[in-house]
């Protein structure tokens, strides 16, 4: 029996993996499963699995959470330090698939304690990658990629050699807003940047879709996770999105991944890794498909994928700004209080801020470091907004 642990177990990358684990409970053995304020829904998935601790991130769901857990022997525990201490219990493979840069702390402690770490939180390498791979290195930890991009890298890398790669290409959707003219995107509302046309997520990423911030995380995900340079490494807009990504080697062939949007593809691919085993998704059926199309993404509509250019020049702990200012944005236009571009405009001038500093950008990536630099990434973002609202 495997020993499995899923933090965000409530999201929806997390709802896709205890879909997969309830379809062979005899195979694993649950450790422990972490959600935030969907109390019913942890409490349910905690009984379904047997987990043997179930946790919230919030002090204040902490009774009601064991009032739904009474008369079972699953502990329960609340708060962010309870998340990275479920995360220290042992066990074999663990899905990292809380949202934002809440889950760098619990994905270290996972690798730390030699678990194979499955990495749906993208955040994690956006704004500690060096110090995420050098815990797996350490601890003899492995990282499996879990976004759907990442994961057909991964794939279509397998027997090959990483020196005769020539780029790599993610693909984008487009999200929402692909088609709308550019000037329409000013007032674009959250109901509209709030859903997506191909695949079911989280809001924060389908926003984040509509504004291709999340290419841009991508974008930085790739560099840190497979070391390739950033001019090696290319956007194309794909609107069915069953081509995930390609990787184009030196003799000029290039190969493809395919598959339905269904995340459960690339979960079950890390679950099962190095084995492929059968998978609930569906299968494509390419005559009825016809035609894949591709385009250049357009700049002008999408600056977050010039930002995270410059991110990957800059290095240092310019991913952790980029997306603590990205999140903060993120925050304010969920909230109403900012525009739908206004996000981009922010976390640029948080990044110009930072580079007036630039000793803060090159200090050592560690965990502290991180967290004390998100949070002023965050206050600036706000301090952006202030003086933006007049
Ligand atoms: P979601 O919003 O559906 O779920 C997020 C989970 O994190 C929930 O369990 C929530 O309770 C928990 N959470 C939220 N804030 C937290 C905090 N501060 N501390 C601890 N836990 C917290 O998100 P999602 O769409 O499942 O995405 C999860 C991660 O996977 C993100 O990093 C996202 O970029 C990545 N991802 C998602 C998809 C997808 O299809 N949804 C695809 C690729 C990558
Ligand atoms: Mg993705």
């Amino acid at each position: 029996m495997r020993r499995i642990s899923i933090f965000g177990s409530t999201g929806s990358i997390g709802q896709n993996t205890i879909d997969l684990i309830a379809r062979a409970p005899q195979d694993y053995d649950v450790v422990a499963l972490t959600g935030g304020h969907n109390i019913a829904q942890l409490a349910a998935d905690a009984k379904l699995v047997n987990a043997d601790i179930a946790v919230t991130a919030f002090d204040n769901h902490l009774d009601e959470l064991r009032a739904a857990l009474a008369g079972t022997d699953i502990k329960v525990a609340a708060g962010q330090a309870a998340i990275s201490e479920a995360a220290a219990r042992p066990a074999d493979w663990v899905m990292s698939a809380i949202v934002g840069a809440a889950g760098l702390a619990p994905g270290l402690a996972a690798l730390e304690q030699g678990a194979t770490l499955a990495l749906a939180n993208k955040e994690s390498l956006v704004c500690a990658g060096a110090l995420v791979l050098e815990t797996a290195a350490r601890h003899g930890g492995r990282l499996l990629p879990v976004d759907s991009e990442h994961s057909a890298v991964f794939q279509a890398l397998t027997g090959e050699d990483i020196q005769s790669v020539e780029r790599v290409i993610i693909t984008a959707s487009g999200g929402a807003f692909r088609d709308w003219p550019i000037e329409a995107l000013k007032s674009a509302t959250l109901a509209e940047a709030s859903s997506h046309p191909n695949w079911d997520m989280g809001q924060r990423i389908t926003i984040d879709s509509a504004s291709m911030f999340n290419k841009a995380l991508e974008l930085i995900e790739t560099k840190e996770y497979f070391g390739v340079t950033p001019e090696q490494i290319e956007v194309i807009v794909h609107p069915e999105s069953l081509v995930h990504a390609l990787v184009g080697y030196d003799d000029g062939g290039i190969m493809a991944h395919l598959g339905p949007p269904d995340m459960r593809h690339a979960i079950g691919y890390a679950l099962h890794w190095p084995e492929r085993r059968k998978l609930p998704v569906a299968r494509l059926d390419l005559a009825q498909i016809a035609n894949l199309t591709f385009k250049a993404p357009d700049d002008a509509r999408y600056p977050a994928l010039r930002l995270a250019r410059a991110v990957m020049q800059r290095g240092g702990l310019s991913g952790a700004i980029f997306n603590a200012a990205k999140e903060r944005s993120l925050d304010a236009f969920i909230a109403g209080q900012i525009g739908f571009l206004d996000m981009a405009t922010i976390v640029e001038s948080v990044l110009e801020r930072f580079e007036a500093q630039p000793g803060l950008i090159d200090a050592a990536i560690t965990l502290d470091n991180v967290t004390q630099t998100d949070h002023l990434a965050r206050e600036w973002a706000d301090l952006e907004m202030k003086i933006r609202a007049g």
